[in-house]
């Protein structure tokens, strides 16, 4: 198992100073429904150093608690790269009034690039682009225990291991179709589908004729 540092509603400020570029993450939940399911759990890597921290939160969740947190999730020089960023971003706007900046999403990223396939789960994905086998058998088990299980443990940082490299290879895809450009006006907007998500559009397409 790699090595990771646990800690409670927030970041030390020294680890929270010591990210640069790039920053993997990803949330746990009670469930999927935002608006009922609370936030529990959020892993993070950073990328300049690979030091793993995950984060977990107690019933009573307050941006107060978690202030350096906040402070490097809008930092808009570090990039925080996610699988399916929109819901994260909708966790942590909902649960802690995050609003995440400067995004890569490699859900959207595999949906520009690889036309020729349906499946764009991080499963699919890490198992055709790094040909590693993810194991999401925890995905389901519940976050909000006191203490974590091993291999609750191991489930959510396998969650982060690999976004960094398929960043990588899912960036040159773009740029290999011309599409990096469309990509990035995507993850502007991304903050507004967050927000219309929230104000109860998520299953509208605000866009649509009808
Ligand atoms: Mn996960």
């Amino acid at each position: 198992m790699s090595n990771y540092q646990l800690f409670h509603n927030d970041l030390p400020t020294q680890a929270s100073k010591s990210f640069k570029g790039e920053i993997s993450i990803d949330t746990e939940t009670l469930g999927l429904n935002i608006k009922r399911d609370r936030l529990c759990l959020i892993q993070l890597r950073n990328e300049s150093n690979k030091k793993i921290y995950l984060i977990k939160f107690d019933d009573e969740l307050s941006a107060k608690k978690s202030k350096n947190l906040k402070l490097i999730m809008e930092n808009r020089s570090l990039r925080k790269i996610f699988h399916y960023a929109r819901f994260d971003m909708a966790v942590l706007k909902e649960n802690l009034n995050i609003n995440v900046k400067n995004v890569f999403c490699t859900k959207i990223a595999s949906k520009l690039t690889r036309t020729y396939s349906s499946k764009h789960g991080l499963k699919d994905l890490v198992k055709e682009l790094l040909n590693v086998e993810l194991d999401k058998n925890e995905q389901t088990s519940d976050w909000s225990r006191k203490k974590l299980s091993k291999l609750q443990v191991q489930y959510a940082m396998n969650d982060i291991l690999y976004l960094e490299g398929l960043k990588i290879i899912l960036e040159t895809k773009l740029e290999d179709l011309k599409r990096i450009k469309t990509f990035n006006s995507i993850m502007k907007f991304l903050e507004t589908r967050v927000e219309l998500d929230l104000m109860g559009w998520e299953n509208t397409d605000i866009f649509a004729h009808k």
